[in-house]
């Protein structure tokens, strides 16, 4: 209970100390135009191309992406593992042909 008054309490949706540009975004005291949406901004770095929605959204999806491709990856090392499977049980067979 007295525990709680030793907590530094801070807002969850400080900026203050994320790491920038974030997919295209960064705060700062610019105007500037997002290129995936075309919306007019205000508080953006001089050199952000998306606003805060966009970025997020652009994160979004690539990591959708990734995901996907990691799935796509793994299906593709199962199949090699059985392709393998079978290329070594024929070796096997072969060895035993060739030493009897
Ligand atoms: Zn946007």
């Amino acid at each position: 209970m007295g525990g709680l008054k030793n907590i530094e309490w801070k807002s969850g949706a400080d900026l203050g100390e994320a790491r920038w540009p974030f997919c295209g975004y960064a705060p700062g005291a610019y105007m500037g135009k997002c290129r995936r949406c075309g919306g007019h901004y205000v508080e953006m770095d001089k050199r952000a191309w998306h606003c805060l929605s966009c970025a997020i959204s652009v994160a979004t999806e690539k990591l959708e992406s990734f995901q996907n491709s990691a799935r796509e990856l793994k299906e593709e090392n199962d199949t090699l593992k059985r392709a393998i499977g079978i290329v070594e049980q024929c070796g096997s067979t072969n060895e035993t042909c060739q030493s009897t």
